[in-house]
């Protein structure tokens, strides 16, 4: 069985310096807000291409920490909208209800799966404060024209980066590209920790300042609190780890990319559409393809020993929790999820199982 993504693998490509690096915090006994967090905070914002990082307890959190400064900094207000794809995971859309924000959902462009860029404008109205970006898959969302777009009606650009790690766009990396990102190292994204773990990237100081105080109870000195905060922190052990994986990032992303290319290559099948890959900016966290027959497909691969994954099979706007949207209607998000098939992509595959399974891909009926 050619799992869709085996963790035990993922961690065993660096086993021994992961241990080593976790038995040292075990023995430092110091296990929160210490060395390993301070190091991975310099690290990663040096790696993303920013002035500031700020670590947390997972990619919600970041999205969350990032929407409730702006709104003690007085930038964005209850009931202030804020442009947002329809086909995102849907930690997105609850960081922006979470706030009193109104998320306003905009198609996404069906050659890209980004969010398409000629239907922004369209979507701001004189209650829009910012535009979030998805680079949803691994693939780069963000577009000059929406940076323009910002520009010219003084909107906040924010990213959700929790599946591009590493991605580039020209000389510049995504959670670089606005005034502030989220991130997540769940397990099975792209930099993954062994457990939960976020962060936020910035250049913006005062923005810095007031998310480390907000996920720090809202407290910015010992006991003294400015703001009703959260307790939203990234443990030592986890932070170790990810200054382990961080140095391989380059590299395993680069092995998704040869393993997308072949998948590009070599699926030749009349049923199965491939989208437009744009490599250059595609860390391929997800490798989607499309088949009118998905489910079909997806059995017919699991028996031939090929696991896979659809992302997603329900859109936010249909899901129960969000039930005062369950009527509207978003034709190409709906495509999305009900076509897409995502096949293995990882760096632990090896170049047979690549082969198996776009042999199999190819001999469907
Ligand atoms: C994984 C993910 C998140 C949430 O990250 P967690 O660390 O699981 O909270 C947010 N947005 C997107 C697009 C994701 O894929």
């Amino acid at each position: 069985m050619i799992k869709y993504l085996s963790l035990q693998s993922i961690t065993a490509l660096h086993d021994t310096e992961i241990s080593t690096a976790v038995e040292r915090v075990i023995r430092s006994g110091w296990y929160l807000q210490g060395q390993q967090n301070r190091l991975f905070e310099e690290n990663y914002a040096q790696y993303i291409g920013t002035k500031h990082c700020i670590t947390c307890g997972n990619g919600l959190d970041a999205l969350c920490l990032i929407l409730r400064a702006y709104r003690e900094l007085g930038l964005l207000k209850e009931g202030d909208e804020v442009i947002v794809p329809a086909n995102t995971y849907i930690a997105t859309i609850l960081s922006i209800t979470e706030n009193q924000l109104t998320p306003v959902l905009v198609e996404p462009d069906i050659n890209t799966l980004e969010i398409d860029e000629q239907q922004i404008e369209q979507a701001i109205t004189p209650r829009t404060r910012a535009v979030m970006l998805v680079h949803l898959y691994g693939r780069c969302a963000y577009t000059s024209l929406i940076s323009n777009i910002c520009q010219r009606y003084n909107l906040l650009l924010l990213e959700d980066n929790a599946q591009a790690h590493g991605c580039q766009y020209g000389e510049k990396r995504t959670g670089s590209l606005g005034n502030a990102a989220a991130h997540s190292f769940y397990p099975g994204k792209n930099l993954g920790a062994l457990g939960d773990a976020g962060a936020v990237t910035t250049d913006d100081e005062q923005l810095t300042q007031t998310i480390q105080s907000l996920a720090n109870y809202g407290s910015a000195r010992k006991y003294e609190f400015t703001f009703k905060g959260i307790n939203s922190r990234m443990d030592e052990i986890q932070a170790a780890v990810l200054n382990v994986k961080l140095q391989y990032l380059n590299e395993e992303n680069q092995r998704r990319k040869m393993i997308a290319k072949a998948y590009h290559e070599d699926i030749n099948n009349p049923q199965i559409t491939l989208t437009k890959d744009n490599d250059r900016d595609n860390v391929h966290h997800i490798f989607p393809i499309f088949c009118p027959s998905r489910n079909r497909l997806q059995q017919y691969l699991k028996d031939s020993g090929i696991e896979t994954m659809i992302h997603y099979p329900i859109p936010p706007y249909q899901q129960q929790a969000y039930k005062e949207w369950n009527e509207r209607h978003y034709p190409i998000t709906e495509f999305i999820h009900q076509q897409e098939l995502s096949l293995p992509c990882n760096p632990t595959m090896t170049d047979e199982e690549v082969q198996f399974i776009i042999d199999q891909i190819n001999k469907y009926q």
